[in-house]
């Protein structure tokens, strides 16, 4: 089994909480036996316990961009902005983003792209956070202990947070279970796999996703399927269109909109219904 990426958002050895056990033959649905054969794959590992608004301000960064991209400016910005874990004066990531100078924060974090944008969002986050629970750490504890519906709710309705992102805290830093973040991989795959209806936007693949896969698999689910998505079920060349052995999940996948016999790939809302 290969291990997650450190350049995931919960990647690594340190990633995550433990491992998540299951029996791949007791799968109910087919969406559960893809997620179980990704398991396998790749990894089985449980989410939770990174700091809410560090995972927030992550997410951000990495919208519209690729981990490569994101990662050395969230290194930059905690360098810069939370202190060292060891450094005493280590300070609260929200109150010195909300003080921030913006145009110095852009200069921080711009191999993230969008980085003005971001810069701005970023910005307005924290002082969102700092004006209504007081800092990084009491936000962290909402995000915990509240209400799932009440977290996801407060964290849509924040300027720059749209479902994916307040997924990704939910699960990485709620440890929520039954969250399934459904990012640009996810939705494609899914859909292609004839799992999820072609129409479906990410709210409705989410929605498929979230009945189908037990709680303790999404999160793994989620991460897994991303790999999967960079290697084998590529947007523009996934890798049965060269060879039809190539991919693990051949036997079980509908191919929607993809046409090994003349190398087209279009999206699946495209594709004619299969008579
Ligand atoms: S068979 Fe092709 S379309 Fe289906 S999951 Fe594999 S790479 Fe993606």
């Amino acid at each position: 089994m290969a291990e997650e990426p450190t350049a995931n958002i919960s990647g690594g050895t340190a990633g995550g909480s433990g491992a998540v056990e299951f029996e791949p033959e007791d799968a109910a649905t087919r969406a559960e036996s893809v997620i179980d054969r990704l398991g396998k794959l790749y990894w089985q590992k449980s989410y939770g316990g990174q700091d809410a608004f560090t995972c927030l301000v992550r997410t951000v960064l990495s919208q519209n961009t690729s981990d490569k991209a994101s990662q050395p400016a969230h290194d930059n910005l905690m360098q810069r902005y939370a202190g060292s874990e060891d450094d005493e004066s280590s300070t609260d990531l929200a109150e010195a983003l909300a003080a921030a100078d913006q145009p110095e924060l852009a200069e921080t974090i711009s191999n993230a792209g969008l980085y003005n944008q971001k810069s701005k969002t970023l910005i307005a986050l924290a002082e969102r956070v700092v004006a209504e629970y007081g800092g990084a750490e009491e936000f962290d504890a909402f995000v915990r202990e509240a209400d799932h519906d009440d977290v996801r709710d407060t964290l849509l309705d924040m300027k720059g947070v749209g479902p994916k992102t307040a997924d990704c805290v939910l699960l990485f830093s709620g440890g929520r279970g039954g969250v399934f973040p459904v990012d640009t991989h996810v939705h494609r795959i899914y859909r292609r796999l004839g799992i999820a209806p072609a129409e479906a936007d990410h709210e409705a693949v989410r929605g498929v996703l979230e009945k189908r896969v037990p709680a303790e698999k999404c999160g793994f689910g989620h991460t897994a399927s991303i790999q999967f998505g960079r290697e084998y079920c590529k947007a523009r060349k996934p890798a049965c269109l060269d060879d039809p052995d190539a991919c693990p999940l051949g036997d079980v996948c509908e191919q929607v909109g993809v046409y090994p016999e003349s190398g087209e790939v279009i999206d699946p809302a495209e594709a004619p219904e299969a008579e």
